[in-house]
């Protein structure tokens, strides 16, 4: 089993920075996410958020609190030198920064930073992005829309499938999404080249990776979680028309490249221990997985116990003062394939993994109305329409809406952690039409 628990994670720690003892929070002592931000006029830095505030990491280093090894690495602009040192450095940092925000330590507000007199960047440099398939009710909701005689390709319960992604357009959250432009072709005529009129999201989360294998070397599914340091959200925007034209025979390109948008804080394998679950069971009549993808500990504490929301507010909305609508929620704990088997899968060939380099899941969809992460699910293809509280329709995103991920768990006898949001709103176009 994965859980292993120690001090950090006692539900009765509290800690000395105000807010920070909500427990309904998302940034409880017993979280501590690493994220990276920016004063205004002042260059990017490391943190850790609690409640309200971060603690600012080159501080900490520069009063003498972090050791040697850590306070080398978090002077750094990005959390990548952080991730290269491995997990066992990731847990000294929990440590440190746990004892020294806990409630018995002195208070030290000169280390704090207000979260909302910052801006909050990418987490790391991602040098290789990949988007996995990974939840099998996505996989085969979509696989209906688009070929109705044969939703589930015959690989699917044999590897975890996947696309590389660009790394080069993966945004902070906030970052606004302009609509894309792309071929797209309705069967009836040539294909033509416009603004897609099917801009989706996709509700994911994903892994970042430390500290690498060397090119030639895979990372079994025994060592696979060694090599992930912590969960992010990632919203995966889709344009499904540009995808529908384009996907066959090589998979998603400019559908989804345009941008994919990072949730800033990066939640520590160490802090979700408290919510690892067994793997999704496979069927009896699932066919046997091929020995590089099955062991019995990712078997028995493969999963993780994360609840994934997606809500949505138009343009309109936010004029009436309106909260946003819920559009899904779901378990991550329900994925068909765990994060573990995606990276044992992704290096079986000898393909190296880097310190910061992203492995998202794919979209998570659950079996239930309401657990479908994104609009080609949740409209049947734009065939069902979404009804908003002004009385609006989407079949897609429109200009001007806004689309937040929120992801957190909860379990009782622990503190409840979350990993804040990811937002985007969508622009027009900026090309005439
Ligand atoms: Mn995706």
């Amino acid at each position: 089993m994965n859980m292993r628990l120690d001090a950090t994670h006692a539900p009765t720690l509290r800690s000395w920075v105000t807010g920070a003892n909500d427990p309904g929070g998302d940034f409880p002592i017993q979280n501590l996410p690493l994220g990276c931000f920016r004063r205004p006029g002042e260059s990017a830095r490391i943190g850790i958020a609690i409640g309200p505030h971060l603690l600012d990491l080159a501080a900490c280093a520069g009063a003498g609190l972090l050791d040697d090894a850590l306070a080398t690495v978090v002077t750094a602009p990005t959390l990548n030198a952080v991730l290269a040192l491995g997990r066992p450095a990731l847990s000294r940092l929990r440590a440190q920064a746990s004892a020294l925000l806990a409630a018995d330590a002195p208070a030290r507000p000169e280390l704090l930073v207000a979260q909302e007199a910052v801006e909050l960047l990418l987490p790391a440099q991602v040098g290789d992005y990949s988007d996995g398939y990974a939840s099998i009710e996505h996989a085969t909701n979509v696989g209906r829309l688009f070929r109705p005689d044969n939703p589930l390709l015959p690989n699917y319960k044999h590897l975890p499938i996947a696309y590389h992604g660009r790394a080069s357009s993966l945004v902070a959250s906030g970052t606004p999404v302009r609509r894309p432009w792309g071929q797209r072709c309705s069967g009836e005529g040539p294909p033509e080249f416009a603004p897609s009129m099917m801009l989706d999201y996709e509700l994911e989360l994903g892994a970042l990776i430390g500290p690498g294998n060397a090119l030639g070397a895979p990372v079994p599914l025994a060592s696979a979680e060694a090599q992930i340091a912590g969960l992010c959200l990632v919203n995966d925007w889709s344009a499904r028309d540009i995808q529908r034209w384009e996907y066959q025979p090589l998979g998603p390109f400019l559908s989804k490249s345009f941008q994919t948008s990072l949730g800033p804080w990066l939640v520590t394998l160490d802090a979700l221990a408290p919510f690892r679950v067994p793997a999704r069971p496979r069927a009896p009549d699932d066919p046997p997985l091929l020995p590089y993808l099955d062991d019995a500990a990712d078997r028995a504490g493969g999963g993780f116990a994360i609840t994934v929301e997606a809500s949505l507010c138009s343009a309109q909305m936010r004029a009436g003062g309106m909260p946003p609508l819920r559009l899904s929620r779901a378990s991550f704990a329900g994925m068909y394939w765990t994060l573990a088997q995606l990276v044992a899968h992704q290096t079986s060939n000898g393909c190296n993994l880097r310190p910061g380099d992203l492995i998202a899941s794919g979209t998570i969809s659950g079996p239930t109305p309401g657990s479908q992460g994104c609009l080609l699910e949740l409209t049947h293809s734009g065939s069902v329409p979404l009804e908003l509280p002004t009385g609006e329709q989407r079949r897609a995103l429109a200009d001007g809406d806004e689309l937040t991920l929120r992801a957190w768990c909860e379990r009782e006898g622990f503190a409840r952690i979350g990993f804040g949001s990811c937002k985007g709103v969508v622009l027009a176009t900026d090309r005439a039409v």
